[in-house]
């Protein structure tokens, strides 16, 4: 059975208090607004290069990934594209995030792994998904209640003390800096993988990009793993599941004229 394709999103991602289609709900006592502060607040004090010629690549295929995203936003999660900033980190790592509130940020350490339109569609895809799914704000509450306990949590999302910071920290995929580096969680990886080859390829982009780059990732990283690699564990599953979604998101590419 086919299911239309709105109501398939809707399922993998109604704002996502629920994940009804799986049956999942989220731990999530973080508003987005406040997720979205904290994140402002680190991606200011990153070293960004913006003279970097690769930059207006990074934004426009960003750019393009949200628009298509903005369509199944129907929690209001993702800013509209005007207020989304982009920048390229002084940062060796491979590594690339998209925050909440609309900050993503691309390492030029990520570029060997990620050349093409393609590559990087591939990967903002996912991360966009992950702030349309609020995964953040799951991984902080999540954090918390494992840090703190479930009574000291209303205090700690009020007052971000350095002794909850690491939870905030590890929720953005931001941990390395602090020795935290928790991976997303194979329900969150699903979603952020199957919405992102649905965003990218209604983006216009080649949605093949995505099996390859993770399995050419994950083989790059070598004996000293990535923190990208860290914290999105590159495994058969992830392959297999893009390549089962992969006809539903040909069948969303735009029309050749
Ligand atoms: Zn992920």
């Amino acid at each position: 059975m086919r299911l239309p394709l709105c109501l398939l999103l809707g399922l993998l991602c109604a704002g996502c208090e629920t994940v009804p289609g799986t049956g999942r709900s989220q731990i999530n006592f973080v508003s987005n607004s406040e997720v979205a502060s904290m994140a402002a607040g680190e991606f200011a004090k990153m070293k960004k290069l913006p003279n970097d010629p690769r930059l207006a690549q990074v934004r426009r295929v960003g750019l393009s990934i949200v628009a298509a995203a903005r369509k199944e936003d129907r929690a209001g999660v993702l800013p509209p594209a005007a207020q989304w900033q982009f920048a390229v980190i002084d940062d060796k790592s491979p590594n690339a995030f998209a925050m909440p509130g609309g900050k993503i940020g691309f390492n030029v350490g990520m570029f060997p792994y990620a050349p093409t339109d393609d590559d990087i569609a591939v990967i903002l895809g996912h991360e966009v998904s992950h702030v349309l799914c609020q995964h953040s704000s799951e991984r902080i509450s999540q954090g918390l209640l494992v840090q703190m306990g479930a009574v000291a949590v209303d205090e700690a999302t009020k007052n971000k003390s350095a002794q909850t910071r690491q939870a905030w920290m590890a929720g953005f995929g931001l941990g390395s800096q602090f020795g935290v580096l928790l991976p997303f969680s194979r329900s969150h990886e699903s979603e952020a993988d199957h919405l992102g080859l649905i965003f990218m390829a209604r983006a216009g982009y080649n949605p093949e990009a995505a099996p390859a780059f993770w399995q050419r990732f994950s083989k790059a990283g070598g004996n000293k793993p990535a923190e990208f690699l860290s914290t999105h564990p590159a495994d058969e599953t992830r392959v297999r599941q893009l390549r089962q979604w992969m006809p539903e998101a040909k069948a969303q590419a735009p029309r050749q004229p």
